[in-house]
């Protein structure tokens, strides 16, 4: 009787720490890095204010995006971390 409930433990283990491990390599190759400063860039969702429609989602660097003077969209910024 025992032996189930061990053998169902190690099972549900098992899939428990797969599904950590694709999580794991989906996030690693999912990331992109910055062509400028090999930084780690971060997911943006822009919004446009006239059509809420109307959606942009784009890799930027934090750090090159600051050393810009204007940004290129002037609606709504989302931040989606990776
Ligand atoms: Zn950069």
């Amino acid at each position: 009787m025992w032996e189930w409930v061990v053998i169902a433990f190690c099972l549900l283990t098992a899939a428990l720490g797969g599904t950590y491990l694709y999580y794991l390599a989906h996030l690693l190759l999912t990331i992109a890095k910055c062509p400028d400063c090999g930084r780690i860039m971060q997911k943006v969702l822009y919004t446009e204010w006239e059509d809420t429609q109307e959606r942009h989602i784009v890799y930027e660097c934090r750090f090159c995006q600051a050393k810009r003077i204007r940004p290129l969209h002037k609606g709504k910024r989302f931040t989606m971390y990776p």
